[in-house]
């Protein structure tokens, strides 16, 4: 059976299943429990936007789900609003307290999120206890479940509601977390410089995916208040947001299904740790699990005794203790501490990444990701020239006065740089002379402490970055800086992100256009990768890459950008020979392109080789200047490679 056709008939068979619940198991309780876990689980599936995706820590999801309940809850009790126009409301109102809290705290790095939202729960909760001719205080707001023409929806009925809510929910995240939208936020994660290098905007889009999953946390809100006919301020307590945060983590990150088992498990998890016959059964199952799993795994060697020794004694120990207690109320709290530990500790990526694990050394090619068949024909396609409209006549490029300052060093003292367009400029030097310090603040990684850089005819040394990249400067990275854990052809697709215009609604709906965007950009993804000898290897992780092809893949990406002025920094570094002299070749290919190409290289015959100019630095300062000949003959040149290290002489 093909990969697609097994997810198909678990995808109708998990639908039937939820159809038939309440019919198989019409226990009201459970039912009520049902939709709990549905409506957490939408909430969760929100919250790994942020947490799973973009990494960044939210303490304030239980006040943006307690937003979303009072907005539906106030409008349906004060203005007797019904649920059509109470759920879009809650959704709306919460993602524009979300936008209102990105956008402070997301504009510096460090745990400002995490601040912010903290300080947001608790004053929510405050002005929903005093807000009282709005809220009703902390009498809270009774309501009914929504009616719909006339007839009033049972527990059963809305089931149903919720559960439609749950999969389009997950049809939706699924598909804007599978689009560009969704490799931005991966992108930003494993590497935010080259994020913003690739004119992704780190802080863009992390404000983005925390508006949508503020969004999912306010229909998640009104849809709970329509479950529990009732609400107070106590329900949206810190408290909570610690339970979402556990379960997402204890369910798994970066999956769709993580965020559904971490819901069932804070729903069920009380129930199971209030009755002991139940515990002591799951206490059994997960020891047997244990033993079997380390045995397995110690037999065919993927296991040492030393890491099978401490979970296999948890495990064993649970089982054994809970046969000596008599009564769980005690414990509870102890036993649900100690899961928690043990989930962080043993299974980093939660329990669903932990039985992804298992599938993926029985069948790894039901976990792979998202695999792109070239046809023949795609990588034949030709990479468009640079998009880019050169308007300048003369230089390109003009820095003047560049200083840059770090405490007490110059890394850079008053220099000038005018690259010439269509040229190849070599920029060498011995090491730590300041010339990835210059790539840095040509790609405004750096601020410069004084001077000025012209590009096209634009003053772009205040810009941001992606903005600089937006006008059509691409670099590489010295020390390589791919997105680890996208493939090969995700890479460059990052840098094709200014190609796509689909908006959010175009994703959500997964219209013609925006599949034919992505299509398009896939082509012309392949070519890239083609053009750099790295077609075959479109589906690899780039973190499995070997090194000298990492950095000829982070050559493909930045052309995705199409530039019009191309850095790299050392490209050379980790090739062999032969991989060298096709460099060399590919360099003046994306000449012949009409990219400008400035070039670090310690590789002295690949720099005089193609370049048409060199400038020298040495302790930030620009000693020569010239065509490859003249540098190679400067007497200071000479000296400064000397006095840097003898194995590096410009001959
Ligand atoms: P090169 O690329 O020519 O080998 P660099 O530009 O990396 O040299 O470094 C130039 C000098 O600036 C070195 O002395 C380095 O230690 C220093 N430097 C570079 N970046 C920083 C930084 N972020 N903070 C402090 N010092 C830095
Ligand atoms: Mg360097």
């Amino acid at each position: 059976m093909s990969m697609s056709a097994t997810k198909k008939v678990l995808v109708i068979s998990g639908l039937a299943g939820l159809a038939m619940l309440p019919h198989l198991w019409p226990n009201p309780y459970y039912v009520h429990l049902m939709v709990v876990i549905g409506i957490y689980a939408i909430l969760l599936l929100g919250l790994d936007f942020v947490v799973g995706y973009v990494g960044e820590v939210s303490l304030g999801h239980a006040a943006l789900f307690g937003v979303g309940a009072y907005t539906a809850g106030v409008l349906n009790f004060q203005l007797g609003a019904p649920f059509v126009l109470t759920v879009p409301a809650a959704i709306a109102v919460s993602a524009v307290f979300g936008l209102i809290l990105a956008l402070p705290a997301l504009r510096v790095n460090g745990p400002y999120l995490a601040m912010v939202t903290l300080a947001f729960g608790t004053i929510v909760q405050i002005l929903i206890n005093e807000m009282t001719f709005l809220t009703n205080g902390p009498m809270g707001i009774t309501m009914d479940k929504p009616s719909f023409f006339g007839h009033r929806l049972n527990s059963g009925e809305y089931y149903y509601i919720v559960m439609a809510l749950l999969v389009l929910t997950i049809v939706v995240v699924h598909r804007i977390l599978k689009s560009y939208l969704g490799r931005a936020f991966e992108a930003l994660r494993d590497s935010p410089v080259a994020s913003d290098c690739m004119a992704v905007s780190v802080y863009r889009y992390k404000v983005y995916a925390f508006v949508i999953s503020a969004a999912l946390a306010g229909l998640a809100g009104s849809l709970f208040v329509y479950s529990e006919e009732y609400i107070s301020p106590d329900t949206y307590s810190f408290h909570l947001t610690i339970q979402f945060l556990l379960a997402l983590i204890m369910g798994g990150r970066k999956t769709r299904s993580g965020p559904i088992l971490g819901a069932i498990i804070i729903v069920m998890l009380p129930n199971v740790l209030a009755d002991i016959g139940l515990f002591r059964q799951i206490a059994l199952g997960l020891a047997a699990f244990a033993v079997v799993y380390s045995a397995y795994g110690l037999a065919r060697k993927r296991l040492s005794p030393r890491q099978v020794a401490i979970p296999l004694a948890f495990t064993v120990g649970l089982s054994v203790f809970s046969h000596r207690i008599s009564d769980i109320t005690d414990y509870r709290l102890t036993i649900f501490g100690l899961l928690i530990l043990f989930v962080v500790y043993y299974l980093p990526d939660g329990i669903m990444g932990f039985l992804r694990s298992l599938v993926q050394q029985v069948r790894p090619q039901w976990v792979r990701r998202h695999e792109w068949i070239l046809d023949k024909g795609d990588a034949e396609h030709v990479w468009a020239p640079p998009d880019h409209a050169v308007t300048v006549k003369g230089n390109l490029l003009e820095a003047r006065g560049l200083v840059m300052q770090f405490g007490g060093l110059r890394a850079l003292d008053m220099v000038d740089l005018h690259v010439a367009k269509g040229s190849v400029h070599g920029l060498i030097g011995p090491n730590g002379s300041g010339k990835s310090t210059m790539m840095n603040v040509l790609t405004g990684i750096y601020r410069p402490t004084a001077g000025e850089i012209e590009f096209n005819g634009k003053i772009i040394s205040a810009c941001t970055p992606s903005d600089i990249a937006g006008e059509g400067i691409a670099r590489t990275f010295q020390n390589v800086q791919l997105f680890g854990e996208l493939t090969a052809i995700e890479n460059v697709l990052v840098g094709l992100h200014h190609t796509y215009r689909s908006s959010l609604l175009d994703l959500m709906l997964h219209t013609r256009r925006s599949r034919r965007e992505e299509h398009e950009a896939r082509m012309r993804a392949a070519s890239l990768l083609k053009f750099v000898g790295l077609a075959e290897l479109a589906n690899e992780e780039a973190k499995n890459l070997p090194y000298g092809k990492q950095r000829l893949l982070e050559i493909a990406r930045a052309l995705a950008l199409n530039p019009s002025l191309l850095l790299l920094d050392e490209p050379a570094a980790g090739l062999t020979a032969p991989d060298i002299k096709e460099l060399v070749g590919m360099i003046q290919k994306i000449r012949g392109h009409g990219i400008t190409v400035i070039l670090i290289e310690h590789h002295m015959d690949v720099v005089m080789g193609i370049s048409d100019t060199v400038s020298v630095l040495d302790f930030g300062q620009k000693i020569a200047e010239g065509k490859p000949a003249e540098v190679q003959s400067d007497q200071k040149v000479i000296e400064a490679y000397l006095g840097g290290g003898a194995e590096q002489q410009p001959a």
